[in-house]
């Protein structure tokens, strides 16, 4: 990919690498009670098989704390190797002073600085995590929120900012607190020992021209690698469209090594929506290849029927379905395309254009549909079966296509 990569810095997360050359890596996080073992070991599979490279987990109570050590050895007697981060506030200086065990498992601890204990408690309670990351060679996120900053610090810099003879407005000082937070806080980190090639910063806001301006001026101002995501993004479109569009920008200026889409699932919902979005968000962007993609047009006057949409449909499933087993199997076959085009008006040309494209009859055209390969027409299907025997062509194309994977995962 081509965009400029902004930062040089590596960071080891377990066998994971964020930042320097590495790809962007998805990262989820878990809404189950920590302290419920089976629970979050089966959210977690969930969330990994989905595609989360990273998975958090909140590490709030002594019994979270606890949990976190058996539901490591249930991900690792299921074969599920992800990464666990934990996720501190107010007592995590306590809880992995008091579980070893906790400490060692997590692959990554996250400090929010604004959490860690107030007033002349602050500094020791940092100072205690960042001894444990030390002590147990683990990197940290440094992850300041909008939501919770620290207030003496934001005091001070809105009193500084009322003498100038031309004060920023409050919202410039907030992000400038934010900033200023995140960088003192690694700066800290740094003098107490832990190195710099285990830093990675956060700077969690809710408004997408925020998070835009902040992460340029955090970019701008040091090299480790970022973790980008707009916090409390919402729920259903407008979480997606606002992680999207604040993501977007700064991932095409080279701004990010690691990502979440941090939405809020309908009730009864299913988490892993965050993963999949993240990964679209990355792989309609052109920076990296997850699943293949599903081309369709919206769809208009010309075509009544669902049809087309249901075959987008299905043929979207049975790729979501396949591709665990395809990954397995075959080489590249995340990189590949499939057009399903409502009618021929664009649909031959959208069709040439992808790996495999399927052009339906709309209404008061002929009831076949023309199937290219490569650019190349090589079937007209007709008749009940289309969806079926276009499903069928999808899976003879990969099998042709795409190098055999020994099972070691070479090609
Ligand atoms: S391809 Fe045909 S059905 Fe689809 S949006 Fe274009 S004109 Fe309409």
């Amino acid at each position: 990919m081509s965009r400029a990569r902004r930062t040089t810095v590596q960071v080891a997360i377990g066998p994971v690498r964020v930042g320097g050359s590495a790809p962007v890596v998805v990262q989820s996080m878990t809404n189950t009670d920590t302290a419920d073992v089976e629970g979050t070991a089966r959210q977690v599979m969930a969330l990994a098989r989905a595609g989360s490279e990273l998975v958090r987990v909140t590490v709030n109570t002594s019994e979270a704390a606890a949990a976190v050590a058996p539901i490591r050895a249930w991900l690792d007697r299921s074969g599920v190797a992800v990464p666990l981060i934990g996720d501190f506030h107010f007592n995590g200086h306590k809880l992995l002073r008091e579980h070893p065990d906790c400490a060692m498992a997590l692959a990554k601890y996250r400090i929010n600085p604004g959490n860690v204990g107030r007033g002349s408690r602050r500094d020791p309670q940092f100072a205690e995590m960042i001894e444990m990351a030390c002590r147990y060679g683990k990197p940290v996120r440094i992850g300041v929120n909008w939501g919770s900053l620290d207030s003496d610090l934001l005091t001070r810099l809105m009193d500084e900012n009322s003498a100038l003879p031309e004060p920023l407005d409050a919202q410039a000082v907030m992000r400038s607190a934010v900033v200023l937070s995140a960088l003192s806080s690694a700066q800290r980190a740094e003098e107490l020992g832990l190195p710099h090639d285990r830093i990675i910063l956060s700077a969690k806001v809710s408004g997408v021209q925020d998070l835009i301006a902040i992460y340029r001026d955090l970019a701008a101002r040091c090299d480790y690698p970022l973790h980008l995501g707009l916090t409390e993004a919402g729920m259903g479109s407008k979480g997606i469209v606002a992680s999207t569009a604040g993501m977007a920008v700064l991932l095409q200026e080279g701004i990010g090594d690691t990502i979440r889409a941090s939405l809020t699932p309908e009730p009864g919902g299913d988490r892993t929506q965050e993963v999949v979005v993240a990964q679209e968000i990355l792989q309609t962007m052109g920076l990296r290849a997850f699943t293949p993609l599903v081309i369709a047009c919206p769809g208009c006057g010309r075509t009544t029927s669902t049809f087309f949409q249901e075959l987008a449909q299905q043929i979207q499933a049975h790729i979501r379905a396949r591709m665990p087993q395809w990954r397995r199997e075959y080489a590249g076959v995340e990189a590949m395309t499939v057009a399903v085009m409502g009618c021929v008006v664009n649909g031959p040309g959208e069709s040439k254009h992808a790996n495999l494209g399927i052009s339906l009859p709309g209404t008061g055209e002929r009831p076949v549909a023309p199937v290219y390969e490569d650019g190349e027409k090589t079937v007209t299907l007709k008749g009940e079966r289309i969806a079926a025997e276009f499903q069928e062509i999808v899976e003879r194309y990969v099998a042709r296509s795409f190098a055999r994977l020994t099972p070691g995962g070479d090609a």
